[in-house]
Parts: structure tokens; C-alpha cells; sequence
């Protein structure tokens, strides 16, 4: 077997110190991190930034890969079902791994690495479920968590002595203690020790209402990757049964959206007086563009104030065409909302 491995990259501790005690073995790693809108999400925007980011803080050159059309696929029907609010953590793992073996013969590796523990989170990692994972992946022999390795049936690697079990690990439980014992070992700096996960907008009710109520507004087909963008940004808005409006709250989400030019989506702003970067997606019918400028005047600066117009495209730099923003009611605004907030 060749002394070189896939492992699963979230950035989370426990995945930084897979790479660290695979490669203090003498074992090559290839660290994939996936990335949806749901995590890792900086990785869509700008994938060189985030592999810097590892590089210099931890020495790991991480692949971002981007998992979303997968999770798409993964939240219409999870066999495993869901979590506290809409994520599917045994289904999701199992795709991860899945998809992380089929790249296995482009990086010539032989065997894929997690951070799993045992007993650390309660849907995912309970040994029965680890079980599951195995089998459903198909992987059985060859998927080694070297963190609780010791704790679990030698792996291939194992038993060929690609990876030398006694210096794996036999972690257990949801305490992290034997993990920044490790973090000291392999001289992480304490303040770049990443805090617990709890990363996955899918964990929050916030956004799993939106990403249901885009689901329900699809069947029987399923959102395409941009559709579920629009979930995890802004305040949210439903025009019409195929058109969603998505207002961004502050400076910093202005950028954001300003980031998400693709085919179906026109931005639309205020033309004289500055507020929020606004996205329409869907029927670009005239009263779904005024009722979207309407909305779009209620967040900015010129809030109930008559005589505006907004300008829209589908470049965010280029606002060529117009509309009038009539002055609508908050409760007429509200009306559109799908958000609890104001
Ligand atoms: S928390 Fe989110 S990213 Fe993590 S396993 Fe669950 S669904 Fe997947």
C-alpha cells in the first residue's frame, strides 16, 4: 500500500491533528476540504485565501472542494434523517467520504483518514453509527479515524504497517483535553486552536426554515446551488411563488452579495441615496421589480421618502436599467417577508 491518504478537512481541530499525526508518520496526506453555502462558504468566494489561511497558520495545504450540488441532493431525502434542525450529519458524512474515495485514484492514495471520535457527537459518531458509515461507504477496510483508532477493528493500513497503529490514537467522548494535549505536541500555537465546531448554518432553525421553504418551493425538483445561496445571506423575501428578493443587512454582507453574480440573479439598489445591495431571483415581471425596489428604499437611508428609483442588472458594477421605488407600507413590506426579524 502506498504510504498516502485522503483525509476529511474541516479546519476543526480534530481534522488539523489527522494531518499532523498521518504526517508525522511519514504519511502523505491530502486534506480535501468541502465547502457549501452551509460551511466553509468563505472557500466559494475566494478558495486561495482560505488555502493561505491554512498554509501559514497550521502548515497544511488543504484542497477546497465544493460539495453543494451533493448536499442538495443529501437534504432532499436523508436516509439517516436529520439532526436538531435541518442537518443530515450521518448521510452528510457518508457523502463526504464517499465523494473524498472517488478522488482517491487521482491523488494516488490508498486509504482516506477522518477526525471522527468515538462518542463525540451524538447523531454521527456513536460506534453503531461509525458502523453505519462504514458500511454505507463501501470504504470497510480502508477508512481509518486515526484519533479513536485504537478503540475500533485495525484497519488495512493498520495491518500492512502503513500507519503504525500504536502511535494512533484512543480518544473517546465529547471532552477535548487529550486533543489540545496533542495541539501542544504538534506546537499549535493555543490562541490558533480552532474553537469547537458549531459552524454548520444547517445546526440553526434560522436558517433551516429558509432552506426548507426553498425546498418545499421546488418540489418535486430540487434548488440549484444558487437558489440555496440566497438562504444564508440577508433578509429574505418571497415576490411571488418563483421569485425571492434577499436585502443585505450591513456593510459587510453589501460585499457579500455583491459577490454572487450568476446566471438568474439581477441586483437591484437604491440609485440616489445609499443602502442595501439587493438580489432578485426568479420572474423579472415589472410589479415584482417595483415590489422589490420598494422593499429595497424601506432598508436604506431614504426610507419612506417618495420620488427614488433603483437601478438593477445582472452585473452589480453595471446598473444600467430602472424602476420607480413607490413607498409601500412596513406591513406591506413585512408581507413579503420570511424572516422573523425586522
Ligand atoms: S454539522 Fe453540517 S457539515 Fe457537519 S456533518 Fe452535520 S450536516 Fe454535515
Amino acid at each position: 500500500m502506498k504510504r498516502r491518504c485522503i483525509s476529511l478537512y474541516s479546519g476543526g481541530l480534530d481534522s488539523i491533528l489527522v494531518v499532523k499525526m498521518l504526517q508525522e508518520q511519514g504519511v502523505e496526506v491530502v486534506p480535501i476540504s468541502f465547502f457549501t453555502p452551509f460551511y466553509g462558504s468563505l472557500a466559494m468566494r475566494d478558495p486561495e485565501a482560505v488555502k493561505a489561511f491554512h498554509r501559514e497558520r497550521y502548515g497544511i495545504d488543504i484542497f477546497p472542494t465544493d460539495f453543494t450540488r451533493e448536499m442538495i441532493r443529501i437534504l432532499a431525502s436523508p436516509r439517516h434523517g436529520f439532526g436538531k434542525h435541518l442537518n443530515p450529519c450521518v448521510d452528510c458524512k457518508i457523502g463526504m467520504i464517499r465523494t473524498a474515495a472517488s478522488l482517491m485514484p487521482d491523488y494516488g492514495a490508498t486509504f482516506v483518514a477522518t477526525g471522527e471520535v468515538l462518542g463525540q457527537r451524538p447523531m454521527s459518531q456513536r460506534r453503531d453509527t461509525m458502523n453505519v458509515i462504514i458500511n454505507e461507504t463501501g470504504l470497510k477496510d480502508i477508512l481509518l479515524r486515526p484519533l479513536c483508532a485504537k478503540l475500533m477493528a485495525p484497519t488495512l493500513p493498520e495491518r500492512q504497517g502503513v500507519v503504525d497503529r500504536e502511535k494512533l490514537g484512543s480518544i473517546s467522548g465529547r471532552g477535548r483535553k487529550d486533543q489540545l494535549a496533542l495541539a501542544r505536541r504538534y506546537g499549535i500555537d493555543p490562541e490558533n486552536i480552532p474553537t469547537p465546531a458549531g459552524g454548520c448554518l444547517l445546526t440553526y432553525e434560522a436558517t433551516a426554515a429558509r432552506v426548507r421553504m426553498t425546498f418545499e418551493r421546488f418540489r418535486p425538483g430540487l434548488p440549484s446551488p444558487d437558489d440555496v445561496m440566497l438562504d444564508v445571506v440577508g433578509r429574505k423575501f418571497i415576490l411571488d411563488p418563483r421569485t425571492v428578493l434577499v436585502v443585505s443587512r450591513d456593510e459587510g454582507e453589501t460585499e457579500l452579495v455583491s459577490t454572487l453574480a450568476s446566471p438568474g440573479n439581477m441586483f437591484l439598489k437604491i440609485a440616489d441615496v445609499p443602502g442595501p445591495l439587493c438580489i432578485v431571483r426568479g420572474d423579472m415581471t415589472g410589479e415584482n421589480l417595483a415590489n422589490a425596489a420598494s422593499i429595497c428604499l424601506r432598508y436604506g437611508r431614504a426610507r419612506g421618502t417618495t420620488g427614488h428609483k433603483a437601478v438593477y442588472g445582472p452585473d452589480p458594477n453595471a446598473l444600467v436599467d430602472a424602476v420607480d421605488a413607490p413607498v409601500l407600507s412596513d406591513e406591506a413590506c413585512r408581507s413579503f417577508q420570511i424572516d422573523s426579524e425586522t
